[in-house]
């Protein structure tokens, strides 16, 4: 098989090239209104594996890159914090089979860390790629949340933009009693 990232023969899903130094995550932060936003690359490093989301092959590019991500991400914070931590994925729609994000929510399920699955759907399905900051404003993702409330949750999405969803995400939350730790996503399309 060949290397998901550079298509070079390997025997791995992203080849040992790739994981050492274009897929090693840098981890970047950004504060969006009082949410602190952390991603493990940046938008332009991955952009190729980010677009397989609208395929069938995003199933793949997303289970290998969650655990090289999200996974150690949360074991090691697991290993810190001592509480017990929630996680919400934005929107976990299934498309193509697969919903996105839940593959990323899933990697970070553990004995100390539970996945509220699919509990914070949008009910709003325009398209938000390439609309400026006013559009996003003017339409809201309008989510509702159905998990279960005062707990302490760390928000997941794949690509932060604006950072307009994960604020109307965390306000929503916390309409509902929950103490929104920070978001984690897997890249920043700010450069
Ligand atoms: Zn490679």
């Amino acid at each position: 098989m060949r290397c998901l990232s550079c298509q070079k023969l390997s025997f791995r899903t992203f080849c040992k090239e790739c994981q050492t130094s274009l897929l090693k995550p840098n981890i970047t932060k950004r504060v969006v209104g009082t949410l602190d936003v952390y991603s493990f690359y940046k938008y332009s490093t991955i952009e190729t594996m980010l677009l397989t989301k609208h395929t069938s092959l995003g199933y793949r590019v997303f289970s290998a890159i969650s655990k090289i991500t999200f996974k150690p991400f949360i074991n090691e914070f697991i290993s810190n914090d001592k509480r017990k931590i929630h996680i919400v994925g934005i929107d976990e729609k299934v498309k193509n089979g697969y919903s996105h994000v839940a593959i990323l929510t899933n990697s970070m399920k553990t004995k100390y860390s539970k996945v509220l699955q699919a509990s914070l759907l949008s009910s709003n399905n325009i398209k938000y790629s390439g609309k400026t900051l006013q559009f996003r404003l003017e339409n809201p993702r309008n989510f509702t949340y159905n998990g279960k409330v005062n707990v302490d949750v760390i928000l997941i999405d794949d690509i932060i933009t604006t950072g307009t969803t994960l604020q109307e995400a965390k306000n929503v939350l916390e309409k509902s009693g929950i103490n929104v730790l920070f978001a984690l996503t897997l890249a920043d399309a700010q450069e």
